[in-house]
């Protein structure tokens, strides 16, 4: 960080809407007279979305929203949030320059297009004679921080995980986990000079229709953060069981926190290591500790590995032929749509159509089902959640498909193949999460729920079921994909030599 004190300086926040233990906040404020701060809504990023057909995003809003608060917490300290609606990578050497500050300070973003972004801001500041500092915020450790005794990153998440626990127990471990003090230096904050347009554009300027995050009541901002943290506290120990469950309240559901970075990653570490050492509920406290580890692994591996963004981490998972033409885009539409004939798959397609969440054990049993039942390619898949989730994060999106499609690294073998239906029943036993999302569905039994077509004549008549009709019947027998699926993962035998087929 720069050892001299400026004038004036911008803080450019992008994943990270929040005041308060804030890397990049701190450093500006501790190092500068003055401190403007500003986000760019980034026409680079919108404009990609709109051509895909996005016209309603539940993430826009979320992040108006946590602006709105910010903006608000900001001024209450003689400061203010100036918004642009522009290319980020041309609007923020610009909006420098009119603002005559000597330095940017930002939070490092690990994804290819950031780092390519970020660079050309750099250089443009460069020419300018302006400075550009970005810094660790969004990990508790990044790039080489934590690596293998023979210094180089982990490919395989459990020794990267004993490594990543002692690296904090060690004698400076603290130190990764302190929050940044910004409240000391909040005086530095500065308003937007009246000459900046500074104006939060509206969902219409950004080119959006209102989504339906508000009947979601989904919370956003710090406080919104806040609310869902004190939540999940309370349940943190039962987390280890309740969390495979998706009928049962047992994840945190920060995830789109943690990505818009209205929480930040210290204090939700901090407090699972307190839990943990607290006696009760430490179990729960550890294994949720250990999911966040896996976002930082994931962060890490796209850092070292940025072409895992569009190919196999294990190359040789390249080489693997996918469906292709009518029968795969109908098989795809039909995934989409949540119409499969597997009732748990469909709930779970719905449940992300509907709300932009999708409960982690259906993320694995919908990613299963697409590339092993239906034999398409994961890129299709991780292209439609980076579209449809709130929490979208290319690193962790792409690790989960590729983990589900076993190219990753430290994936599951290619010949375990979840079946959708012992995984309903294992995961979803009484068909309460099935139920909410296929009403149509609700007055099967618990037995039949799984797996409609097995009913007899009676049962489905009793129960308000039609076949083809208010329910479709499977588009794939699970059988006989399972045997397509060894075929064509015969390409890459040789690499998991101890393969076996299972079931699961
Ligand atoms: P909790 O169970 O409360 O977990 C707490 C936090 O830990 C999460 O918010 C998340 O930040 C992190 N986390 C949990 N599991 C994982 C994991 N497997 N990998 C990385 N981080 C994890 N997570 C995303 O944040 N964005 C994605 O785009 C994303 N796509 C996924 C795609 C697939 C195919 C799969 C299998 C998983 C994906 N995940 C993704 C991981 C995981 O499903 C979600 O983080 C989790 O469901 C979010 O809900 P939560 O906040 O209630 O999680």
């Amino acid at each position: 960080m720069p050892p001299s004190h400026f004038d004036k300086s911008l803080v450019w926040f992008r994943r990270d809407l929040r005041d308060t233990d804030h890397a990049a906040l701190y450093y500006a404020l501790s190092r500068s007279k003055q401190v403007y701060c500003a986000f760019v809504f980034d026409t680079d990023i919108l404009d990609a979305l709109k051509q895909d057909g996005v016209r309603q995003d539940r993430r826009i809003e979320f992040i108006r929203d946590s602006l709105a608060e910010l903006d608000q917490a900001l001024r209450r300290n003689g400061g203010g949030l100036i918004v642009l609606h522009d290319s980020a990578a041309r609007a923020i050497p610009e909006l420098a320059a009119r603002l005559g500050v000597q330095a940017v300070f930002t939070n490092t973003d690990y994804e290819p297009d950031a780092v390519a972004r970020d660079e050309s801001v750099a250089n443009a500041l460069q020419r300018d004679g302006i400075l550009f500092f970005s810094s660790k915020d969004q990990v508790i450790f990044e790039k080489d921080e934590v690596l293998s005794l023979a210094g180089k990153p982990f490919s395989v998440f459990t020794p990267y995980k004993n490594a990543w626990m002692a690296r904090l127990a060690k004698a400076d471990g603290d130190f990764f986990l302190k929050a940044y003090p910004v409240d000391k230096y909040r005086k530095a904050l500065a308003a937007a000079p009246a000459h900046i347009k500074h104006a939060m554009p509206s969902l219409k300027e950004l080119g959006f229709e209102p989504s339906n995050l508000d009947a979601l009541k989904i919370p956003t901002g710090m406080s919104g953060a806040d609310a869902l943290f004190d939540d999940f506290l309370g349940r943190i120990g039962a987390y280890g069981t309740a969390r495979d469950y998706p009928a049962v309240k047992g994840p945190s559901y920060l995830s789109v926190h943690l990505r818009f970075g209205t929480v930040s990653i210290r204090t939700l570490a901090r407090a699972a290591l307190q839990a943990m050492h607290a006696g009760h509920g430490g179990a729960g406290a550890a294994t949720w500790l250990s999911e966040l580890t896996w976002r930082d692994f994931y962060f890490m591996i796209l850092h070292h590995h940025p072409r895992v963004a569009g190919q196999a981490f294990k190359p040789e998972y390249d080489a693997i032929q996918w469906e292709q033409g009518r029968q795969a885009q109908d098989d795809f539409a039909a995934w989409c749509e949540g119409r499969t004939g597997y009732p748990l798959v469909d709930a779970a397609m719905l449940q992300i159509n509907q709300t932009g969440y999708m409960h982690n054990r259906l993320r694995m049993v919908v990613a299963s089902f697409l590339t092993k039942d239906l034999g398409i390619d994961w890129r299709w898949g991780e292209r439609y959640f980076a579209i449809h989730l709130n929490d979208f994060d290319l690193s962790a999106n792409n690790g989960g498909w590729q983990w589900a499609s076993s190219s990753g690294c430290d994936a599951q073998p290619y010949f375990r193949i979840f079946n959708p239906v012992t995984q309903s029943e294992k995961f979803d036993p009484e068909g309460k999460f099935i139920r909410r999302y296929l009403p149509q569905l609700a007055k099967l039994s618990d037995k039949r729920i799984h797996a409609p077509w097995t009913a007899t004549p009676d049962e489905l008549r009793q129960a308000g079921v039609a076949l083809d009709d208010n329910y479709p019947r499977p588009i794939v027998d699970h059988a006989q994909a399972r045997a397509r699926t060894l075929e064509r993962y015969a390409v890459v035998k040789k690499a998991d030599k101890n393969a076996a087929p299972e079931d699961d």
